[in-house]
């Protein structure tokens, strides 16, 4: 479990699906085999830095406490990047089929602020599909060619809309 605003990942091991882990070279969605799903790592002691140090956004405090990725169907993480990416990305991984329509209330929040402070936003669907939003045609086009080699497909409104 990890500590943060007053939170703790308690049965929630959502980002062991979502993220990848270079030190151990586990790929971007699909569950870690560290992993007891809903229970907790089984090398809790000795797991990698990487999870050690990734808080999502509900850990941070975004959201109600309802809003736990497990049980919302998704992980928001405002990612801070590497290399030629932009500093910040607003990543938002559906974990449960529905869950980008179930949390569209709290997800068009967080991507109203995203808009704000001009941070490209993604999503990560259940299914595999990746999307980039450009809603106003205003992200670099470096960051777009990026992206659209990454596999990721240009939308101009959020999936619920
Ligand atoms: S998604 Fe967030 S709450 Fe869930 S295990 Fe990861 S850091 Fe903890
Ligand atoms: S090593 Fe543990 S904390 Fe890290 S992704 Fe795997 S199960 Fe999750």
């Amino acid at each position: 479990m990890r500590r943060n605003s007053g939170r703790q990942c308690g049965g929630c091991t959502a980002c062991c699906k979502t993220h990848g882990i270079h030190e151990i070279d586990k790929p971007k969605g699909s569950w870690c085999w560290n992993c007891e799903v809903g229970v907790g790592c089984r090398i809790y002691h000795d797991r990698p830095l990487g999870c050690l140090t990734f808080k999502c956004e509900w850990l941070k405090g975004v959201g109600e406490e309802s809003d736990r990725p497990d049980l919302l169907g998704l992980v928001l993480d405002l990612a801070v990047s590497r290399g030629n990416q932009p500093p910040e990305i607003l990543q938002v991984f559906e974990i449960l089929e529905g869950g980008l329509h179930n949390a569209a209330d709290l997800v068009t929040r967080s991507v109203s602020m995203a808009a704000l402070c001009s941070i490209p936003v993604t999503f990560i669907h259940a299914s595999g599909r990746k999307e980039i939003l450009d809603e106003s045609r205003s992200l670099p086009g470096d960051i777009l060619e990026a992206a659209i080699y990454e596999g990721f497909e240009i939308v101009r409104k959020p999936p619920w809309q």
